[in-house]
Order: structure tokens, then C-alpha cells, then sequence
């Protein structure tokens, strides 16, 4: 259950919506652009960095406990 203690240790979970951003956490807020960066192979090397940026940002549990449930009224948005 997400209310577990430790539920989010082993979490390796994103998504990426369809209109492009990168979603660190079904339960975080906003997300990271992606989509100016998937036009061109060309750019691959700053997706690549911007993705690996944003996973050093990634919490390391939600927000539950606090009242934070981020962008879950909208889940079916990013496929969750
Ligand atoms: S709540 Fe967020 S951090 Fe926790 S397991 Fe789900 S996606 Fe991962």
C-alpha cells in the first residue's frame, strides 16, 4: 500500500505524458519538458542530460502523510 513505510525505496518509476514531460512521481506536481528535445536524434546527448538532471531531483518517497497528493486528480493525464 503507498501508506507503507518504505514503499518508495525501491521506486524506479517515470513517466513521460503525452505532451511531453517527463513525471518524476505519480504523486509530484508539474513535470520537466522534454518535448523541445525530441524533435531531432540530433539532440539525444542534451535529452539524455536533461533526463539524467531531473532523476537527481527525483524525491525519494511522495507526499502523502503531508497532504500532497500532486497531480493525481489528473493520473489518467500521464497514463496512470
Ligand atoms: S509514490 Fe512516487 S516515489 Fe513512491 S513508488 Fe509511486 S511513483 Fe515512486
Amino acid at each position: 500500500m503507498p501508506y507503507e513505510k518504505d514503499f518508495c525505496a525501491s521506486c524506479n518509476r517515470l513517466r513521460v505524458s503525452a505532451i511531453g514531460n517527463l513525471h518524476l512521481c505519480l504523486f509530484g506536481d508539474g513535470g520537466v519538458p522534454l518535448r523541445d528535445l525530441l524533435a531531432s536524434d540530433a539532440q539525444q546527448d542534451e535529452l539524455q542530460a536533461r533526463i539524467a538532471y531531473s532523476l537527481g531531483q527525483k524525491k525519494q518517497t511522495h507526499f502523502l502523510h503531508q497532504g500532497n497528493t500532486g497531480i493525481t486528480q489528473n493520473l489518467s493525464f500521464i497514463g496512470g
